[in-house]
């Protein structure tokens, strides 16, 4: 996918073009956003672009480097890997970029580092990668990609250009998912709103075969709050493995589902409701639940994505969230 293709990132694609045209590409990028928010599909359009052998502001898609980066074999680009899923270590990072970058590049202009998921780096990789960031041959490109810069040692965060991606307006998602994926109404409206501006979430949703069982199973669990135990909910949320989702990915389904509450209960009109094909069920709840009830349900469930994502026990962040849910009937 070239910058062209790209969907929404207009500010941070603006940005690389007017770099790129001025000739004042920086050594050191952070690009910041959560999971699936595109931060690696700019990532490839701008390395490939900065690369390319016509030196344009889009890749000519013609030359040899091009043709490379599109087979996954341009020398000059390096995705740093990484052996353990949690953690990037500083053997990772001498071996690839430290004891790599006094190379000179073998057949382009750069030699470009990404680090995906740099919020892994532990302290001594990222200490190890800061004389890098310091003192860069004149070649080299780093570029670090992360969904949580706080994770960083702000001694690096200092030295790069910061690129935080914004959600994709509504409106661009909404003509993806119809025009692209072909998906009706309903199920764009839905995947849209679950999204909540990245395209990479609902995209997941939408091209789910699961779909409909994945709403049905949340659905499901909303309903039995009432006379399950909350150690039994948890069981059940526990089991959702819904291939591709998250834990967090439910919990952001059933903050839609008390949307749908508050909806119903100030227009009165289901015409606008997510959940359509569960009206009686919505507008059951909506009859009893307060509007306080319904604001202090969704805090506690933001909450729980918060604790969810401090690593906090799981249990005990769900547990917290359903006894919240429990009392707000
Ligand atoms: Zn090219």
């Amino acid at each position: 996918m070239d910058f062209a293709d790209i969907i929404g990132h207009e500010d941070i694609i603006k940005h690389f073009k007017s770099s790129i045209e001025q000739g004042k590409i920086s050594q050191s990028y952070i690009i910041n956003g959560e999971a699936g928010s595109g931060k690696k599909t700019l990532t490839r359009a701008l390395v490939k672009t900065l690369q390319c052998e016509a030196g344009g502001t889009e890749p000519c898609n013609a030359c040899k480097s091009c043709k490379q980066t599109m087979t996954g074999n341009q020398p000059d680009i390096i995705w740093v890997t990484h052996d353990k899923p949690n953690v990037i270590s500083v053997e990772e990072v001498r071996e690839q970029v430290n004891k790599d970058i006094g190379i000179k590049p073998y057949s382009s202009r750069y030699k470009i580092y990404v680090i995906d998921q740099a919020q892994l780096l532990n302290t001594q990789a990222q200490n190890a990668l800061l004389k890098t960031i310091e003192e860069p041959p004149e070649y080299a490109i780093l570029i670090l990609l992360t969904d949580n810069i706080d994770k960083l040692l702000p001694t690096i965060v200092s030295r790069c250009i910061v690129l935080n991606v914004k959600p994709v307006r509504e409106r661009d998602i909404l003509d993806y998912l119809t025009n692209e994926l072909g998906l009706d109404k309903t199920r764009a409206d839905f995947c849209m709103d679950f999204a909540q501006g990245n395209l990479g979430k609902a995209i997941r949703l939408a091209t789910s075969e699961e779909y409909n069982q994945i709403k049905e199973d949340v659905v499901d669990i909303l309903k039995k709050m009432d006379t399950m135990s909350v150690d039994d909910i948890i069981y059940a949320i526990q089991n959702m493995n819904h291939h591709k989702l998250k834990i967090s990915d439910y919990i952001d389904m059933m903050i839609m589902w008390y949307r749908d509450i508050l909806m119903l209960k100030v227009t009165g009109n289901p015409g606008r409701l997510m959940f359509k094909e569960y009206y009686s069920e919505i507008r059951a709840q909506s009859s009893h639940i307060s509007y306080e009830g319904i604001e202090k349900v969704t805090k506690a469930m933001d909450k729980a994505k918060v604790r969810l994502e401090a690593n906090v026990n799981f249990d005990i962040a769900m547990e917290l969230m359903l006894l919240t849910m429990k009392e707000n009937r």
